[in-house]
């Protein structure tokens, strides 16, 4: 018998390694690293656990990687509803962030977003919002893993005065992190149409001198694409592509408005994908081309938005979202399967960050983030399939969450954090910036 830290044994485990749940396995963890996965009757003679965890109703899943959010903006849930997507940046978003954001409201909020990622199964997330290195201290506080992919834009923020500025605090920022194990910098300049061919071109030569990712929203809507076309005579993809942007290294968000050739283009430089579907539906952008993007090659993940454009910050409802949208959208009923939509929301988020030789997936070697899923929900029965009642019923409820091993949620609870004061605080928060 070999001693280890903990066995969890489950009814069913989705590794995502192979796309085949595994039935009455037991996941055995030590020193927060998957050292076995094996039939629990054989676990139980081979392993002496310091903890073992039951689930007799629970499927078990891989952490789950948020691809794109602006957590902050959790304090902004529910503004502006029902307004088009550049009413909505300009009447209802951009005041309130020009008024109120700072690094204390950026630091609740993004612990806000942490407490609702967490307690939906989120383990990893990406960020892309001012003051990243509050964003940062509060993700090392939790225990979370992230990237933070710094604001770059080309007018004054309250963080940078411009992108100048915006680098320099990139570089401060993955010096002060290059070592972390759980914080990744990475750049976020914001979109084609707010940055400059130059600005764009810095991004390139740091992200090359560093090795940093870069993310950026892209292609978001047929106006934004329109815009393009009339002002620089390319759409935004073939701009990016001229300037040398594009590579696996790239995280190309929302991308609602493509052509065939640009869903050719981000397949040829091995781009990321990143799919928003309830932003895009809440903003009438439209439906990404998903079933298409899958089957081009391209490297789909998925993401939340920020909680003003959702409002919320579970992954698993917007997975639901993402694979309705591609089938209603596409007409095929095959498109973006369940074990499809799983990877995306998990091994390619890996991919997307570099990271998918230590998450992504339930694989021998890699950190221990786990999520439990109770499936005894009485209409979630009869269950014929544990992924179609995991994303279609909407009742199956996140018991644990683990990171590096770590119990991070259990039964709702998340550890170490107040929840009544947290809520208590943002409330207050959001009080205070309520137009007079
Ligand atoms: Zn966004």
């Amino acid at each position: 018998m070999k001693n280890v830290d903990l066995q969890i044994d489950a009814r069913w485990i989705a590794t995502v390694e192979d796309g085949t749940v595994l039935e009455y396995n037991s996941v055995v963890i030590d020193g927060g690293v998957i050292c076995d996965i094996c039939p629990t009757a054989q676990a139980r003679l081979s392993y002496q656990p310091t903890r073992l965890h039951s689930l007799p109703n629970g499927l078990l899943t891989p952490g789950f990687i948020n691809l794109h959010n602006h957590c902050a903006m959790t304090l902004m849930r529910g503004v502006g509803t029902d307004l088009a997507l550049m009413d909505w940046l300009n009447d209802a978003i951009w005041p309130m962030e020009n008024a109120h954001v700072d690094h204390d409201m950026v630091a609740l909020g993004a612990r806000w977003s942490m407490a609702e990622m967490l307690s939906t199964g989120t383990t990893t997330f990406s960020d892309q919002y001012f003051y990243p290195e509050a964003v940062a201290a509060q993700a090392i506080e939790m225990g979370m893993r992230c990237q933070l992919a710094t604001p770059i834009i080309d007018f004054p923020t309250a963080w940078a005065k411009d992108p100048a500025e915006g680098f320099q605090k990139t570089v401060a920022l993955h010096d002060k992190y290059k070592s972390h194990p759980k914080v990744h910098v990475a750049l976020g300049p914001h979109a084609p149409y707010t940055i400059s061919d130059a600005t764009f071109n810095q991004c390139r030569t740091l992200a090359d001198q560093l090795n940093l990712r870069i993310q950026c929203h892209i292609q978001e809507t047929q106006g934004e694409v329109d815009e393009a076309i009339e002002k620089t005579g390319q759409r935004p993809i073939a701009r990016l592509e001229a300037l040398g942007l594009l590579g696996p290294d790239f995280q190309a968000v929302h991308v609602v408005a493509l052509n065939d050739q640009d869903i050719e283009t981000l397949a040829r430089y091995n781009v990321s994908a990143v799919t928003c579907p309830d932003s895009n539906m809440k903003l009438a952008s439209g439906f990404a081309r998903t079933r298409d993007l899958w089957q081009a090659g391209v490297n789909l993940c998925i993401g939340t938005d920020g909680a003003a454009s959702n409002n919320d910050q579970d992954l698993l409802s917007e997975a639901r979202s993402a694979t309705l949208a591609a089938k209603g959208s596409s007409g095929d009923a095959t498109a973006l399967n369940l074990q499809q939509t799983l990877q995306m929301m998990t091994l390619n988020g890996a991919r997307a960050l570099g990271l998918e030789d230590q998450i992504g997936s339930i694989k021998v070697g890699k950190q221990a983030d786990l999520v439990a899923f109770d499936l005894s929900d009485p209409f979630i029965q009869p269950l014929a399939d544990p992924l179609s009642a995991l994303f279609y019923t909407q009742r199956a409820q996140v018991d644990q969450v683990w990171i590096d091993g770590q119990l991070k949620v259990d039964q709702g609870r998340i550890a170490g954090l107040d929840i009544d004061e947290l809520v208590n605080a943002v409330k207050h928060q959001r009080k205070s910036m309520e137009p007079q």
